[in-house]
């Protein structure tokens, strides 16, 4: 079975693939309100070179394919581009993730085509905070979205909540007691310092804050396989709900990395931290043949970093998170 390793003796078994760039939200940590510089249309990848490069990834090992964005359920066509991925024979685990404000027509769809998984963001659920953050008063169609990906059975579901000291961090308890009840994952997140937008953000040690929540909840530990993803995780004795706490900043994770990115134009992104790419969608126009991409990608994780350094280096990375997907 081939295999992608790195370097640093990394499997990579991971793909994120941006299928869009824009987003119908402006949270102040990730994209600036009056930004201009989205992708230009023609740049985009169809939803078929979409499937080719993923293909291609999926054999040479990639098992998991995450879509996320920009927001994905903004792209034209995103259920049928779903469906595509995963009738691929040996994708075993297709995700996306969504900020939830389109979800509410589109959950059922998703789960019909294929989608294994949902990881929603929501970091207030306060109304007045939820808008501060996210620069638009629709909670209310974030909430609804989250019913409905219920009802479609989707489960689990995770909550992706951005912890911003002074701006959000005194809701973690509301939001715990949340996920308690409906059964959810919280993961709690670390801003990171990716464009300007995230460089100005306060973040929260949640290595710390994680532990001491867990304790206040009476949350146990959860050992989770290799591969399981970067977050630390305690669930609750009984019901399925369980928290994580995602910390770039106060604990990297990366010697258990196992991703790579694809933007909307079909670079590849080698670490989200660090600046290293392939043109793996120029070289497709170029018209590349299977085996040369194939190449290409394998000389990209031949290269891939051995780490952030966001915080040795926080002004590294220039593009914001909506261009990478998250
Ligand atoms: N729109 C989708 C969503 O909301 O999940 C997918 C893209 S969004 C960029 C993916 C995740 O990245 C979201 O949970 C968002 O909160 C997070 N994010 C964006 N900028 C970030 C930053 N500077 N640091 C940490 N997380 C960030």
């Amino acid at each position: 079975m081939p295999a992608l390793i790195d370097p640093f003796q990394r499997r990579i078994d991971y793909l994120r693939v941006s299928v869009t760039d824009r987003c119908d939200l402006r949270c102040t940590y990730c994209l600036p309100k009056g930004f201009k510089g989205f992708e230009e249309p023609a740049h985009w990848l169809t939803h078929d070179e979409m499937t080719r490069l993923v293909g291609l990834f999926v054999s040479l090992g990639v098992s998991k394919v995450r879509l996320t964005g920009g927001e994905p359920l903004l792209r034209r066509g995103i259920t049928t581009l779903a469906s595509k991925l995963s009738a691929l024979p040996r994708l075993k685990d297709l995700s996306l993730s969504s900020n939830g404000t389109q979800l509410a027509r589109h959950a059922s769809d998703l789960r019909a085509a294929g989608v294994h998984r949902l990881n929603i963001s929501l970091d207030s659920l306060d109304a007045s905070c939820f808008a501060r953050i996210t620069g638009r008063d629709c909670l209310g169609d974030v909430l609804d979205g989250l019913r409905a990906a219920k009802e479609a059975g989707f489960d689990p579901i995770k909550l992706n909540m951005v912890v911003q000291a002074d701006v959000n961090v005194d809701e973690v308890e509301r939001m715990v007691a949340f996920a308690l009840q409906q059964g959810f994952v919280l993961r709690l997140i670390e801003p990171m310092p990716v464009g300007d937008t995230g460089r100005a953000t306060q973040g929260v040690n949640l290595t710390q804050l994680g532990e001491s929540l867990a304790e206040r909840h009476g949350l146990i530990p959860q050992v989770l396989g290799q591969g399981a993803g970067p977050a630390r995780y305690w669930r609750a004795p009984h019901g399925s709900m369980s928290l994580g706490v995602i910390t770039p900043m106060s604990q990297h994770f990366c010697a258990s990395c196992n991703r790579v990115r694809l933007g909307v134009d079909g670079t590849l992104y080698l670490c989200l931290g660090q600046n290293d790419r392939v043109e793996l969608g120029r070289l497709m126009r170029a018209g590349a043949s299977d085996a040369d991409l194939i190449d290409a990608i394998q000389a990209g994780i031949a290269a891939k970093p051995e780490r952030h350094e966001f915080n040795e280096r926080p002004e590294r990375v220039v593009r914001f998170m909506s261009q990478t997907g998250g």
